[in-house]
C-alpha cells in the first residue's frame, strides 16, 4: 500500500511539473506576442533632487496588460523574459518608448532605463542603444542606465567594454538596489558608474531607527567618496525626506515623491532644466 501511495504522489507531482512546464510556454508565447502587438505599459517616477528642490529625472518602470490577467507587473514577467531571450525585445521596446516620450513630454528632465544584467553579455547592446539615441533624438547625457552590481560578476572585461563605449556616448550608469547585491565594492573603482541607488530596504527603517539612519549616512558617505551620484529609493514619509535631505543625499524617489504614472500624468511637474 505504502509503494502505491508513493507512486501515486509521484504521479501527481509529475502531472504538477508538466502543467507547469506546459503553462510558462504559454506564457512565453504570451509575452512573445504583448511585446509585438503593443500589450507592453509604461509609467514613470519622478527622482527629486535636493540642492535644487525640484524634478530632475524620472524612472521608465516597465508594465504588461495581459488580455485576461490584467495589469502585470514587472516581477511576474521580467524573470522569464530573461530565462526565454525575450528580454532583449522587451528592452528594444522600454528602450525606444522611454526615450521617445521623454523627448517629446519631458523636456530637460534625464530617464533612467532598468536593464537585465545579463543584457551586458550581448555585443549588440551598444548599437542597439546607440540607435535608440539617433531614431528618437534624445540627448545621450539624458540617457541614463540602472543595473544592479550583478553585472559586474558576468565577463567582467565584456561588460566593461561596453560600459565604456556607452560612457564615450554620454549614456550614465546607476547601480539599481545598491547594498543588496553580491559583488564586492571593489567595483566601484573598476567600473564607470555615475551613481547609487540605495536600495528601500535601507531607507524604511530610518524614521525610528539610529542605526538604521547611521548607515544610511555612511552609505551616503561612500558614494561622495567615490563622486558618485546618491539616490534614496523608497522615500515614503515627510520624515524620510527631511532626514535625508539633512544627510545631503544628492536625489529621492519613492511614493512620498510620486507615484510612478503614464506619461500624461507628468506633463504639469514643475521641474527645473537641467
Ligand atoms: P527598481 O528598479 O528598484 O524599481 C523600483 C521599484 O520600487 C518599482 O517597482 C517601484 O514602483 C517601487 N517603488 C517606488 N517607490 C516606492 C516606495 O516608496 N515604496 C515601495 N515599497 N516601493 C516603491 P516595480 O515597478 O514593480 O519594479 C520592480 C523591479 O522590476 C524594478 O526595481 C526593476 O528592477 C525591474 N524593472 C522594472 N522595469 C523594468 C524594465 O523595463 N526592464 C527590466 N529589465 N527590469 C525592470
Ligand atoms: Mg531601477
Ligand atoms: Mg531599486
Ligand atoms: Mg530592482
Amino acid at each position: 500500500k505504502a509503494k502505491n501511495e508513493g507512486r501515486n504522489q509521484w504521479a501527481f507531482f509529475q502531472r504538477d511539473m508538466d502543467e507547469k512546464i506546459v503553462q510558462r510556454r504559454e506564457m512565453e508565447q504570451e509575452l512573445r506576442e504583448g511585446i509585438r502587438t503593443g500589450q507592453l505599459r509604461m509609467v514613470y517616477q519622478p527622482r527629486y533632487d535636493t540642492r535644487c528642490a525640484c524634478i530632475t529625472a524620472v524612472e521608465a518602470l516597465v508594465r504588461w496588460q495581459h488580455p485576461q490577467h490584467g495589469l502585470l507587473m514587472p516581477d511576474q514577467f521580467i524573470p522569464l523574459a530573461e530565462e526565454t531571450g525575450l528580454i532583449n525585445a522587451l528592452s528594444d521596446w522600454v528602450l525606444y518608448t522611454a526615450c521617445s516620450e521623454t523627448q517629446r513630454y519631458l523636456p530637460g528632465l534625464a530617464v533612467s532605463v532598468n536593464l537585465s544584467a545579463g543584457e551586458f553579455q550581448d555585443n549588440g547592446l551598444y548599437n542597439r542603444i546607440k540607435d535608440v539615441l539617433e531614431k528618437t533624438g534624445l540627448k545621450s547625457s539624458r540617457l541614463e542606465i540602472e543595473v544592479t552590481e550583478n553585472v559586474t560578476l558576468q565577463d567582467p572585461v565584456k561588460t566593461q567594454k561596453t560600459m565604456l563605449q556607452l560612457k564615450a556616448l554620454g549614456v550614465k550608469f546607476l547601480i539599481d538596489d545598491f547594498g543588496t547585491g553580491f559583488a564586492s565594492l571593489s567595483y566601484l573603482r573598476t567600473f564607470p558608474f555615475d551613481g547609487i541607488k540605495l536600495d528601500k530596504s535601507f531607507i524604511f527603517p530610518i524614521d525610528d531607527s539610529v542605526s538604521a539612519r547611521q548607515i544610511v549616512e555612511n552609505m551616503i558617505g561612500l558614494g561622495k567618496a567615490y563622486a558618485l551620484n546618491v539616490t534614496a529609493e523608497g522615500v515614503e514619509t515627510q520624515i524620510q525626506l527631511e532626514q535625508l535631505t539633512l544627510l545631503q543625499c544628492d536625489s529621492l524617489q519613492g511614493y512620498f515623491i510620486g507615484m510612478p504614472v503614464p506619461i500624461e500624468s507628468l506633463r504639469d511637474l514643475n521641474t527645473c532644466r537641467i
